[in-house]
C-alpha cells in the first residue's frame, strides 16, 4: 500500500489487515499519519519517487499486489502549482510501475478520480462518458490511467482503476478519519459546526444544477475501502484490467450538504463567494459496473451517515 497512512488509504488498511492479509505500506508521511495504522502494519517511510527505497521495500518480502494511494489530491492546489501534481502523481506513479515490474508485481488497484470526466450535464457519468478533465489534479490521474493500460497491454500486470467521485465520512468507530486536507466540503462544514473555523463559503451559485451549487456524488470511505478489497478478489480470481466508478449514483447539491451538516450539528455562518477555480458543476456516478462485476454492496449508501461518521472523527481532533 502506498499512502496507506492517509485518509482513504488508512481505512483500506485497517479492512485489509481484518480480512486477514498481510500489510506492508510506504508513505512519506507528509500528511499521513502513522497512528492510523490500527492493526501493527509495517510501515516503509519514504517517498514513491524514491526508486531506491521502493527497491528496499519489495524487496523486503514477496508481494502479491499493490495499492496505490499516496497522491496530491486538492483540485485548487493543482491550479496553482502543477509541476508538484504531475511530479508527484504522475511521476510518482510511473516509479512504482517500474518497480513492479522489476520486482514481478503483476496484480496493481490505482486511486483515480471522478475529475478525469471535467465538466458535463445530463445524467450520471458511466466509465465510457468522455474524458476531458478540467484540473492539473484530473489530468495527472488520467495520464496514470494510460500509463497503466499501456502497461497492461505490453506485461502480465493486471489493474483495477477506481475513479473516486467525493470521498467523505470516517470509520463508523471514529478510530480514524480525515486528519489533514481541510479543503473538502464535509470536512470543512463539520469544523464549521464544531466551531474550529468561522463560516463556510459557498464556491458559487449560479451553477446550471436546481439551486445553483455544484453537485457531487458523496461516497463513505468506509464503502470506497470495501471497493478496493472488491477490486482485489476480482484480480485474485484472474478478473481483466479495468475501471470502474465508485460513487452511490445520488448528487446532492453545496447547499443541501451545508443543510444536512445543521440539522446534526447546529447552526454556522454560510457566506456565497465566488466560483473556484478548477470545478465542475456537477459529478455523479454510474456505478452499476462496480456492482454488478465486482460485486460491491454499500453499507452507508446516504447522507446522512456520511455527515454523522465525519462529524463524531472531527469532535476527536484537538481544536
Ligand atoms: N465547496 C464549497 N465550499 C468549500 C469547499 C467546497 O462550496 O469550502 C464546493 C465545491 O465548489 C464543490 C463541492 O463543494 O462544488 C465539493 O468540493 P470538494 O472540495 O469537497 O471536492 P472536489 O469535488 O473539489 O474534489
Amino acid at each position: 500500500m502506498t499512502g496507506g497512512c492517509g485518509y482513504i488509504g488508512s481505512h483500506v488498511t485497517r479492512q485489509l489487515s481484518e480480512a486477514g492479509y498481510r500489510v506492508t505500506v510506504i508513505d512519506d508521511l507528509s500528511r499521513g499519519f502513522p497512528g492510523s495504522l490500527l492493526h501493527g502494519e509495517r510501515l516503509v517511510e519514504g517517498d514513491i519517487r524514491d526508486s531506491a527505497l521502493l527497491d528496499r521495500a519489495f524487496a523486503s518480502g514477496k508481494f502479491s499486489a499493490v495499492l496505490h494511494f499516496a497522491a496530491s489530491i486538492v483540485v485548487p492546489d493543482s491550479v496553482a502549482r502543477p509541476l508538484e501534481y504531475y511530479d508527484n502523481n504522475t511521476l510518482g506513479t510511473l516509479r512504482l510501475l517500474q518497480a513492479c515490474q522489476k520486482h514481478q508485481v503483476r496484480q496493481f488497484v490505482f486511486s483515480s478520480t471522478a475529475a478525469v470526466y471535467g465538466e458535463r450535464e445530463g445524467g450520471p457519468l458511466t466509465e465510457d462518458s468522455p474524458v476531458a478533465p478540467s484540473n492539473p489534479y484530473g489530468r495527472s490521474k488520467l495520464i496514470d490511467e494510460w500509463i497503466l493500460g499501456d502497461v497492461a497491454l505490453a506485461t502480465a500486470l493486471r489493474y483495477v482503476a477506481l475513479r473516486y467521485f467525493n470521498v467523505a465520512g470516517a470509520d463508523p468507530r471514529a478510530r480514524i478519519g480525515q486528519r489533514s486536507v481541510a479543503t473538502h466540503l464535509i470536512k470543512v462544514a463539520c469544523e464549521a459546526a464544531l466551531g474550529k473555523r468561522p463560516e463556510v463559503v459557498i464556491f458559487g451559485t449560479d451553477y446550471r444544477t436546481p439551486d445553483g451549487t455544484g453537485v457531487r456524488d458523496y461516497i463513505h470511505v468506509e464503502d470506497l475501502a470495501g471497493a478496493h478489497l472488491d477490486a482485489l478478489g476480482y484480480l485474485e480470481k484472474a478478473g481483466e484490467s479495468r475501471t470502474f466508478n465508485c460513487g452511490y449514483g445520488r448528487g446532492y447539491s453545496v447547499k443541501e450538504v451545508l443543510e444536512e451538516v445543521r440539522r446534526q450539528a447546529g447552526d454556522f455562518r454560510i457566506r456565497i463567494g465566488p466560483r473556484r477555480a478548477g470545478d465542475v458543476s456537477q459529478l455523479v456516478a454510474d456505478s452499476s459496473a462496480l456492482r454488478k462485476t465486482l460485486g460491491w454492496k454499500p453499507k452507508y449508501a446516504n447522507l446522512s451517515d456520511i455527515i454523522q461518521h465525519a462529524l463524531a472523527f472531527e469532535k476527536t481532533l484537538p481544536r
